[in-house]
């Protein structure tokens, strides 16, 4: 493994301001991401994991400059992504690419399918129209897709299909990383695996990394190395998927996988229903952030926020229980 990572995100925060009257006042900040740390290698896919809100589709933002983030770092191929100037920026993005959530908001109706896919080339490259054509037709078959459907739009395919769409595009520059924003969240659980295989089968070939972003640890198992799972704003558990799959220490993060289905009729599990309310990341309290949800909560827990420690071998746990 490469020793240094291909993605370095740290102490990464940002906060959207609440604004309310005809004068639009500064009522208060939501606090969406703060102090969040992660780092990513070459060839390696990290789930990121947390209920709606969480702030994980702020992270993926944030690492492609689509939102400027309050403070921290962040570095790709050893670069600063935060100091670089628009045209560096520009260069930098044919390597970091994403795949949105919805295929079909994502995608230009007005444009076709070949179209869409050669956007970028056309962008960032000087190919001829050719060469193109040619690189067109390459990426739609690469995905799943007849070259022959170029010339359609996206409201002629299935959902599946747009995100293939969607896919081929992002692979058009030849990405190092790419941001996978919820991609298989709008379509049905038949089409998600086939998207998810295409994504791991396309990762083994072309070597490409991926920050996988879901609200389900069971979308994520099968393509993640590692899973970071985010509990307002803040990454309370990170490990090896082995690890964390087998053996969760955070109480978010057991309640998270007894929710997950098995496979196997015989096998029954205890599903563990969070109760409590869900603090307003407006106005978070100062110790944990799961206080009110945590069936293992002390006193200690109401005023101090845990650190996030390392227990040794790559897991990471936010909890005073560690
Ligand atoms: Fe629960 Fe306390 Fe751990 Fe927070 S720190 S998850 S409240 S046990």
């Amino acid at each position: 493994m490469d020793p240094i990572p291909l993605l370095q995100v740290k102490h990464l925060k940002k906060y959207f301001p609440v604004r309310k009257g005809i004068f639009s006042k500064r009522i208060g900040w939501v606090q969406a991401v703060e102090e969040i740390s992660f780092h990513l290698h070459s060839g390696e896919t990290l789930g990121l994991v947390g209920e709606s809100g969480c702030g994980k589709t702020t992270v993926g933002r944030c690492i492609l400059r689509l939102l400027e983030p309050d403070a921290g770092e962040i570095w790709f191929e050893g670069e600063d992504l935060l100091r670089m100037d628009a045209e560096s920026l520009r260069k930098v993005r044919a390597r970091l690419q994403i795949i949105f959530q919805d295929p079909y908001s994502s995608l230009n109706p007005r444009m076709t399918a070949g179209e869409i896919i050669a956007e970028p080339i056309r962008n960032h490259t000087r190919c001829s129209r050719k060469e193109i054509q040619d690189q067109v037709s390459f990426l739609m078959d690469k995905v799943g897709l007849h070259p022959e459907q170029a010339h359609r739009f996206p409201h002629e395919f299935s959902g599946g299909q747009r995100q293939r769409i969607g896919i081929a595009r992002a692979l058009a520059l030849h990405p190092r990383l790419i941001i996978c924003d919820e991609p298989v969240s709008a379509l049905d659980v038949s089409i998600q695996a086939q998207v998810i295989n295409l994504l791991v089968n396309l990762q083994e070939e072309m070597g490409l990394s991926y920050l996988f972003i879901a609200h389900d640890l069971s979308v994520v198992e099968h393509i993640s190395d590692r899973v970071a799972v985010m509990y307002l704003g803040k990454i309370v558990e990170l490990a090896k998927d082995t690890v964390l799959y087998s053996s969760p220490k955070h109480p978010y993060t057991e309640a998270l996988l007894s929710a997950v289905p098995i496979p196997n009729p015989k096998m029954k599990k205890q599903r563990i229903l969070l109760q409590g309310e869900i603090p307003s990341p407006i106005n978070l309290p100062k110790g944990c952030r799961f206080y009110s949800r945590c069936s293992y909560r002390m006193d200690h827990c109401r005023e101090v926020d845990p650190e996030f420690k390392d227990l040794g071998e790559g897991h990471w746990v936010a909890c005073h229980l560690y």
